[in-house]
């Protein structure tokens, strides 16, 4: 990252709940303050459940959050008209988890791509957009033959890449990809990757990377937010994170990658035990002292604020206060 960092987008204080069936709140995202700087990626962390794709979808306004402010670019996207946001939204796009749920079988390759540039009408008359849905199918790698395909004659891969053509067919500045490689074969998980990369570096994107895998975020990441229970416990720049870490649950989630010599383990983690609370029952204090060894009654009756412990480091734990 530079050393003048500019945000582009911003969270203040969010938070979304959720009501079920039963009449109760889902605490999904508690209190989260965020910053994504042009050009980096940032990778969210945390178990499934956690709140990391509410969290990626509130940021971008597909989901409304209950409290709290997001800015873009500087101005508050929160509140805005739908026709004032409608120009912003175009900046930010999405890549989905699952590439066989996410493109329409009923839609060939050429409609699935050419579907953003019409809505934002971007190109003029149908040749433009086979040409414009041409040149994005060879930015991801799909043999422009299979223009008139559908996504059921696709690999996984194959179809993640028709998801991402379709994601930058109108040059976005952030692109959030939810879990994007976590539902293909291992073997084909480093040629998204791959991917990514090569776009994020040929287009000057940002990006919002969601996963649960820490060998697939260290590979794709420049910095990197945990999140526990609905709330971030650490943010630091990766390798900081990796090598330093502060929090218990980053701790405990970065010694749950296999390690061929079992003298790297960290201890703490064979201390750690139980469930994770519901986000229904929000526990008191820290969010995570009904796992934590090092729980203390200050931990049981008051949540610890995110600290600067330097060089980007930030954490959220009365152990570093
Ligand atoms: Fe553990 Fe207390 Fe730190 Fe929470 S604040 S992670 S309970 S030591």
């Amino acid at each position: 990252m530079s050393d003048n960092p500019v945000p582009l987008l911003t969270a203040k204080d969010l938070y979304k709940d959720f009501l079920t069936s039963k009449k109760q709140v889902v605490h999904a995202v508690s209190g989260i303050d965020l910053t994504i700087y042009e050009g980096e990626t940032l990778a969210l962390v945390g178990e499934s459940g956690c709140g990391k794709s509410t969290l990626a979808r509130t940021l971008i306004r597909m989901l409304a959050p209950t409290r709290g402010h997001v800015f873009f670019e500087g101005e508050d996207i929160t509140g805005m008209p739908e026709k004032e946001f409608k120009p912003i939204r175009r900046k930010m796009q999405m890549v989905f988890q699952d590439p066989y749920a996410s493109l329409d079988p009923r839609m060939t390759v050429r409609d699935i791509i050419a579907e953003p540039l019409k809505t934002y009408h971007v190109c003029r008359g149908k040749a433009e957009v086979t040409a414009k849905v041409r040149e994005l199918m060879g930015k991801v790698g799909v043999p422009e033959e299979f223009l008139y395909r559908y996504p059921h004659q696709f690999s996984g891969g194959q179809r993640q890449r028709i998801g991402i053509a379709r994601a930058i067919a109108l040059d976005p500045k952030l692109l959030v990809c939810d879990e994007p490689v976590s539902a293909l074969d291992v073997s084909v998980q480093s040629q998204v990757l791959n991917l990514l990369k090569k776009l994020k570096k040929e287009m000057n994107l940002t990006s919002l990377f969601i996963g649960h895998d820490l060998s697939v975020v260290h590979f794709i990441a420049d910095r990197v937010s945990v999140m526990f229970l609905g709330r971030i416990c650490e943010t630091a720049p990766k390798e900081e994170l990796y090598q330093h870490p502060v929090h218990p649950y980053t701790r405990f989630l970065l010694d749950a990658i296999p390690q061929a010599d079992p003298h790297l383990r960290d201890e703490s983690r064979s201390l750690i035990s139980g469930e994770t609370p519901s986000p229904v029952n929000m526990p008191s204090g820290c969010c995570f002292h009904t796992r934590c060894p090092f729980a203390s009654d200050l931990c049981r009756t008051k949540a610890p604020q995110m600290k600067d412990i330097g060089d980007g480091h930030m954490v959220a734990c009365h152990l570093t206060m």
